[in-house]
């Protein structure tokens, strides 16, 4: 049984470390293709950007790992395979209802990292991608890692979700990760001003947050920034401008302090 609930997190980290190289792979060679300076001179940021992620992807590999043995062998958790068992306007709900309790997870514990103690230990690696590409979607330290990996093997005990569903929500996670950090906007105009995006988060909300650090802490909605008076709006990207030096305005932002 141990022999097995270790392979079962071994396959996960795996799993976690191709998927992180697959997604961030491809939005870096996108990034190549749109915008070829953008990450010129960050050769060995991105290799040390890769190193933390891969380490993530051990992390976040091993409770995974754990809950889907548990869910295989023993019956675990609320995930369910059968697309009958629950009526189908909860498949949309159930999506909705992950994103939102991983937001409000992810708004809280990442206020939490920006109090400077904390900060130094657990969060100043991830801030020290600057400005971050698309390789630092999973750049952490050990325990902002352990913080993130815990999320969805929690939710599957409390929150039914079909497996496809979790599917989507794992998928949207990973772009939403890579995309956030990428360096310039891939999603319409519509999911980042106007009213849908006033409660959206894309890259141009957390390029702010990589810029002035104490402000737009949330992860894919708006509403905690909003709520508790943190969102600064959204950042803007020099190339939106018609910037010739693409990373310029992100690097003089690069000495603040949390
Ligand atoms: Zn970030
Ligand atoms: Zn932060």
């Amino acid at each position: 049984m141990a022999l097995a609930i270790l392979l079962s997190a071994l396959a996960m980290t795996l799993i976690v470390g191709l998927r992180y190289l697959a997604a961030s792979g491809a939005f870096a060679l996108l990034t190549r293709r749109r915008h070829p300076a953008l990450y010129a001179g960050l050769d060995r940021q991105i290799r040390r950007e890769i190193g933390w992620s891969l380490a993530s992807a051990a992390i976040y590999g091993v409770p995974a790992g754990i809950v889907a043995w548990g869910w295989a062998n023993r019956g675990w958790t609320r995930i369910y395979a059968n697309a009958a068992d629950w009526p189908l306007w909860y498949l949309p709900v159930s999506v909705l209802l992950y994103l939102v309790a991983h937001d409000a997870w992810f708004y809280w514990t990442h206020r939490w990292m920006h109090r400077p103690r904390w900060f130094r230990i657990a969060h100043a690696v991830h801030h020290a991608s600057r400005p971050p590409t698309a390789w630092a979607a999973m750049s952490f330290h050990p325990i902002e890692a352990l913080t993130g990996a815990v999320v969805i093997p929690l939710l599957v005990f409390l929150i039914p979700i079909h497996v496809g569903a979790l599917g989507l929500v794992l998928a949207i996670m990973t772009v939403m990760g890579v995309t956030n950090h990428m360096g310039w906007e891939i999603f319409p105009r519509f999911m980042h001003n106007g009213p849908l995006g006033g409660w959206l988060i894309t890259a141009h909300h957390h390029q702010r947050h990589h810029q002035f650090y104490g402000c737009n802490y949330g992860l894919y909605f708006r509403f905690w920034d909003r709520l508790c008076g943190t969102d600064k709006g959204l950042g803007d990207f020099a190339y939106d401008r018609g910037g010739a030096e693409p990373r310029a305005a992100a690097r003089s932002g690069a000495a603040r302090q949390p």
